[in-house]
């Protein structure tokens, strides 16, 4: 172990509140057309004056108590200057010299290890709005344009501690703080939509030479797997460098998804070019401790809880918890699934397995299937009146038009044969027909007995129950 590597992450979320940050305009304004959401608070007219969202600052109160913050009562908001076409203040509005929430943390799980993620700090700012350079291909702008509906929507800002040591613990951060985001319903956590913004700090330590590489900051990363591939990327090229005997230069780079490769955007920007100073126009940020207690109190049970609860309640794994409470719907469903089935582990294996898979595949469809599906079908299995495998083969179908499983197996004539005479008979005819493999059998080469088994399941369309099978064809061949 030659080398560490040490990554720290400042995210980026948009909160789902119903206005924006400092006046009235709709915050979402994902698909509303360009300039529509506007006024002059947030297109900075002279003589606008900014007025706190409340629900803003209640939303990044709970992320902060959900992520075991420490929560100032006192915070401030800070001008952020730098001059860029979509930001027509100059400035941006957010917290530097005291934020909303420090200190604290976020344990995720890595191969089965619990991993604590200490959280510098939390604050709240303003997003800033939205360029179309030229030649864009859905404006097809001959300028570059500039949609200022983006401008003032509420974001927080998280910012680590440098405690991952690799690219895949930063994407197992994020995909569980969007795990979190979700259960709170503070925001939609869609990286696609630019909801949640992954930017990452890397270096990588030389340990036997007792030396750090320089940091690099990488953005535009706007999917999970793209934080994975994008540091990983930029882990290689620093190791690189290293070995060689040089260094990388402190900068800041950008995914380009077309070369799979990391670009140079610009020389990192050190804090003080940005000449922070105390916002004028908008007093403190003073948060009572009733206030906070009462937030605490409405947190709705996360993902962690949820998971330990799964473990204790219902004797699953841990792996199958986790799996399970990752997603609040998959949680609820599977926990209406148990009131019916009263089989934990079984209904866990179902959704785990089948569900997920068909779910990844029909992202975008309405879900049709419903907690009575899985139960029926285990049902079904239990009873015996349908193999494993012909549930496995049924479940696309279940899960894609909503059928019942009982119905789906009368109509395919699926029904598992149980019946004893019925495979016997069946049994005996092959016997007949194949004699030398009987003798076989009988002369000790007992493993054989799985191409009867065979046979008999290609006769019967794999509907003859296995265990009757092998039993009937042991008792045939044996006497
Ligand atoms: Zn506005």
């Amino acid at each position: 172990m030659r080398f560490k590597t040490v990554i720290g992450l400042e995210i980026h979320v948009q909160l789902s509140t119903k206005t924006k940050a400092f006046c009235s305009c709709p915050a979402d304004v994902f698909e509303m057309p360009a300039n529509t959401a506007i006024c002059p608070v947030c297109t900075g007219q002279p003589g606008a004056l900014p007025v706190v969202n409340a629900e803003m600052v209640d939303y990044a109160i709970k992320l902060a108590l959900a992520l075991n913050c420490k929560v100032n009562e006192y915070s401030r908001f800070d001008r952020k200057n730098y001059f860029y076409p979509d930001l027509p203040k100059g400035y941006q509005i957010s917290q530097y010299f005291y934020p909303l929430a420090v200190e604290g943390y976020l344990d995720i799980d890595v191969d089965g290890t619990t991993k604590r993620v200490r959280i510098r700090r939390l604050h709240l700012e303003e997003d800033a709005g939205k360029l179309m350079h030229e030649g864009d291909s859905i404006t097809q702008a001959k300028y570059s344009l500039v949609d200022m509906n983006r401008c003032g929507v509420p974001l927080v800002e998280i910012v680590t501690e440098p405690d991952l040591s690799s690219p895949r613990e930063a994407r197992i951060f994020t995909e569980k703080l969007r795990s979190i985001l979700r259960y709170l319903k503070i925001s939609s956590g869609d990286m696609e939509k630019g909801a949640l913004r992954c930017d990452a700090n890397i270096s990588v330590v030389d340990v036997e030479k007792k030396v750090s590489s320089n940091r690099v900051e990488v953005k535009n990363m706007n999917s999970f797997k793209f934080i994975e591939k994008a540091l990983e990327y930029e882990e290689q090229r620093i190791k690189e460098a290293l070995v060689r005997g040089e260094n990388v230069e402190k900068e800041t780079r950008g995914w380009d998804l077309s070369t799979k490769t990391t670009v140079s955007m610009r020389g990192k920007e050190e804090e003080s070019d940005y000449r922070y100073f105390p916002e004028p126009d908008i007093p403190p940020v003073v948060v009572s401790r009733e206030r906070i207690e009462r937030l605490r109190f409405s947190l709705p049970e996360l993902p962690d809880q949820k998971k330990q609860r799964f473990v204790q309640d219902y004797g699953l794994p841990e792996y199958d918890a986790s799996v399970l409470t990752a997603d609040e719907w998959i949680a609820n469903f599977f926990e209406v699934c148990v009131e019916l089935t009263k089989k934990p582990k079984e209904t866990s294996n179902w959704i785990m397995t089948e569900m997920l898979r068909e779910m990844k595949e029909f992202e975008s469809e309405e879900l049709k299937i419903k907690p009575e599906h899985i139960a029926e079908l285990i049902r079904l299995v239990d009873r015996g009146e349908i193999s494993i495998k012909t549930a496995k083969e049924i479940f696309p179908e279940m899960f894609r038009t909503g059928k019942m499983p009982g119905r789906i197996v009368e109509e395919k004539g699926l029904k598992q044969l149980s019946d004893e005479h019925t495979i016997t008979e069946i049994a005996k005819k092959i016997l007949e027909q194949n004699p030398h493999v009987v003798d076989q059998y009988r002369s000790g080469k007992t493993n054989v007995i799985s191409f009867f088994v065979g046979q008999v399941m290609k006769q019967t369309r794999g509907t003859a129950n296995p265990k009757i099978v092998n039993e009937v064809l042991r008792r045939l061949l044996e006497r």
